[in-house]
């Protein structure tokens, strides 16, 4: 009897301690999504393949978002993990999983629909949603003007919400949403006349512009937008509050505005004759050349590509180029040049080539150590143009102002000024034509990223890659040393 309620008793105190017990580790914090990341020492975010968020290129990873969110990671001190989702609406689900990505990073619209699906942070680019048609069909004006079309969105899209607003108010109104597509898709359907119109955001636009030569705005869908970062939706705050000071950061210290420059800064330099001409030449002429420019890059250890833009920008890959000054070749180099550089005929492409991928080596060299990759490279391009004498100076000038003499983006506000007696008369070298440069630069860039694009692995047997964009012979296979621009 004794024993037995002894027995009980303790039972009971022990299963009050039990009790206790659970009911500490009940109450115990769970961790937050920020303690979560630092303890796994990943970020794991999702995002969308396409050229104005993530791919891939033959130096690895890079796209807009990628690198923003990169930085993102390497400020939190842990490593990056990408996932791409294959639609919209599928991203949205993965981000609301309990084990799913921490972020999305996609290009996204920040709407009032998606907000139980998701959490916004501080906007990073403003952009505006566009109606695409093509060129030489009638150009629609305004919304009625959709009645009666073939529009397709991406399925789960802002502006599929925005048609959706629409149709409210014109019942008329038809469109049709895909999750099977990629905005590439949308503008490759539309210049091809499979569809008649759709709605993209302008960024989007800025950025694939030039493989699809017939696309043309029709009328801005509405107001400016934000693009955001997403979490999923929830109390738990303490990684968005990390997100929203890192672009408060990135805005402050230029890294943002530096990011938009290297990718949708230069855009719209080729216009859209340009960037159909360049399409042409692209399957017409630098088939003749590339071998020459892939053999060149690497004896050099140069990027291919960089090489072909550089020619583009020079000659439009003519070998028989002539200009008035006596520059000559597909690489028009100077006589001088050509016979520092070992050229005895400035005519022969293969020659000129090798001139060329000399000359940018030798120039690169020169440059002073404390300017750092990617700006290098501009920079080098910039003294192969202009000549290393006057971009010293055009970096004085900068510095002056309180500039970074070592900052691409700040030294081409300046060069201009090499052209202007009130400046050019302070300076050691004295007068050049300051904008030329700046131009040349500019259009190289966006040379080099066109080649890109169209050269990634990724896109061989795809839909671009089999459009008419298509460069024969160039998607083939990199060599494996072709890492840096230069
Ligand atoms: N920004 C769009 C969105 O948030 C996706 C890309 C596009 O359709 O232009 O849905």
């Amino acid at each position: 009897m004794f024993a037995q309620s002894v027995f009980r008793t303790r039972c009971a105190c022990w299963l009050s301690v039990i009790g206790i017990l659970l009911l500490l580790v009940g109450c115990a914090e769970e961790p937050s999504t920020l303690e979560r990341v630092q303890s796994e020492g990943t970020l794991r975010v999702i995002t969308r393949n396409s050229p104005a968020t993530y791919f891939q290129d033959r130096n690895g990873e890079t796209g807009f978002e990628y690198e923003l969110v990169n930085r993102f990671a390497d400020d939190l001190g842990v490593e990056l993990q990408i996932e791409t989702a294959d639609n919209l609406d599928e991203l949205f689900a993965s981000l609301s999983k309990p084990n799913g990505p921490h972020l999305a990073a996609a290009g996204l619209v920040e709407s009032d629909g998606r907000l139980p699906y998701a959490r916004f942070s501080a906007p990073y680019l403003q952009v505006t949603p566009q109606v695409i048609y093509r060129n030489g069909q009638q150009r629609p004006t305004r919304p009625e003007d959709l009645i009666g079309k073939r529009l397709l969105v991406l399925k789960g899209s802002s502006h599929a919400e925005q048609l959706a607003t629409l149709k409210l108010q014109l019942p008329e109104l038809a469109y049709e949403e895909s999750s099977a597509v990629e905005v590439v898709d949308l503008l490759r359907m539309v210049d091809e006349g499979q569809i008649d119109l759709t709605l993209i955001d302008s960024n989007e636009l800025a950025m694939n512009q030039v493989y699809f030569p017939n696309v043309r705005v029709a009328f801005d869908f509405g107001d400016a937008q934000n693009l955001a970062w997403a979490t999923a939706p929830g109390e738990d705050l303490s990684l968005l509050n990390e997100m929203d000071a890192f672009i408060q950061r990135a805005q402050t210290n230029g890294s943002l505005q530096r990011l938009k420059d290297r990718y949708y800064g230069h855009v719209d330099v080729l216009g859209y004759v340009g960037a159909y001409t360049f399409a042409k030449h692209l399957q017409q002429r630098l088939p003749r050349y590339e071998k020459h420019f892939r053999e060149s890059a690497q004896t050099h250890q140069v990027d291919w590509r960089l090489l072909a833009a550089i020619g583009y920008q020079e000659s439009l890959w003519q070998p028989t180029a002539t200009s008035k000054t006596g520059v000559r070749g597909l690489m028009m180099l100077t006589l001088r040049t050509a016979q520092a550089m070992g050229v005895s005929d400035r005519l022969n492409p293969k020659q000129s080539i090798e001139g060329g991928a000399k000359y940018i080596v030798h120039v690169k060299k020169q440059l002073p150590e404390s300017i750092q990759e990617p700006d290098r490279t501009w920079f080098a391009l910039a003294a192969y143009n202009v000549g290393g004498g006057h971009l010293e100076d055009a970096r004085k000038l900068t510095e002056a102002e309180g500039l970074d003499p070592n900052k691409w983006l700040d030294v081409q506000k300046i060069l201009p000024r090499l052209a202007q007696k009130q400046w050019y008369s302070k300076t050691r070298y004295g007068y050049a034509r300051g904008g030329e440069p700046v131009h040349f630069v500019r259009n190289i860039r966006r040379y080099y990223d066109i080649l890109t694009w169209v050269t990634q692995p990724q896109l061989e047997g795809s839909q671009i890659a089999d459009s008419n964009l298509h460069v024969p012979g160039v998607n083939k296979t990199p060599p494996p040393e072709e890492l840096s621009p230069l």
